[in-house]
């Protein structure tokens, strides 16, 4: 008979950047890895450029991950054993991703996930509405407002670009409460994104 694994299931963590999503993607996969559970970590790679194979937060915690393309790669590259598996940046997968947490988390595995529920104009990022909803556990991180100090949920974007998707730009984005957020603030910019 199949052994039930009481912390089976998939675990959403989400918010804006800067809010503490990888710190506390990084916090609950070092406890697992306490309690001497199997834990594979994977990231995607989101350009061609060279991916660092690790989970990295602003406040310089990292842990040693696997850089994939798709989550066909996830479901190829897993260990038969592994009982926990993290994933951050959640939200730079194509929406196969939500299948495959599913059938993760059906098999008895713990699913964990980090990534931004707001794209850069404050519109829900796909697949993590989708994450959100088939998810036992979900976690809303804020971080704090550059603006006010306030409670931010929103990830404003300060350089010129309308790409969902900007990668490799050097303070290209702070934390803004609702209030302080300017979603069309891209548009009316004049500087032009500079790659660093
Ligand atoms: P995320 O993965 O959500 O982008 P990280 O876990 O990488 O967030 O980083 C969180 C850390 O970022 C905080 O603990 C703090 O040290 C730092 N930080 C920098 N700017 C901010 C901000 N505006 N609000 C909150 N934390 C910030
Ligand atoms: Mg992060
Ligand atoms: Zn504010």
């Amino acid at each position: 008979m199949a052994f039930y694994n009481p912390i089976a299931g998939l675990e959403v963590i989400c918010g804006p950047m800067f809010s503490g999503k990888s710190e506390e993607l990084i916090r609950r996969l070092r406890r697992a890895k306490i309690a001497k559970q199997r834990v594979m970590v994977f990231k995607p790679r989101i350009d061609d450029r060279y991916s660092e194979d690790r989970i990295v937060s602003h406040s310089e915690q990292s842990l040693d991950a696997q850089v994939v393309s798709s989550p066909e790669e996830i479901w190829e590259m897993l260990d038969d054993r592994t009982e926990v598996i993290g994933i951050d940046e959640v939200q730079f997968f194509d929406k196969s991703i939500v299948a495959l947490c599913e059938r993760l988390a059906n098999l008895g595995r713990r699913v964990i996930v980090a990534g931004l529920d707001l794209d850069y104009k404050g519109v829900p990022f796909e697949p993590v509405p989708q994450l959100m909803a088939v998810a036992e556990y979900v976690t809303k991180t804020l971080a704090v407002c550059h603006r006010c100090g306030a409670p931010a949920s929103r990830t404003q974007r300060i350089v010129r670009s309308e790409e969902r998707i900007v990668v490799g730009a050097l303070n290209a984005y702070e934390a803004r409460c609702r209030r302080c957020f300017e979603p069309d603030l891209p548009n009316q910019l004049t500087m032009d994104l500079k790659e660093t």
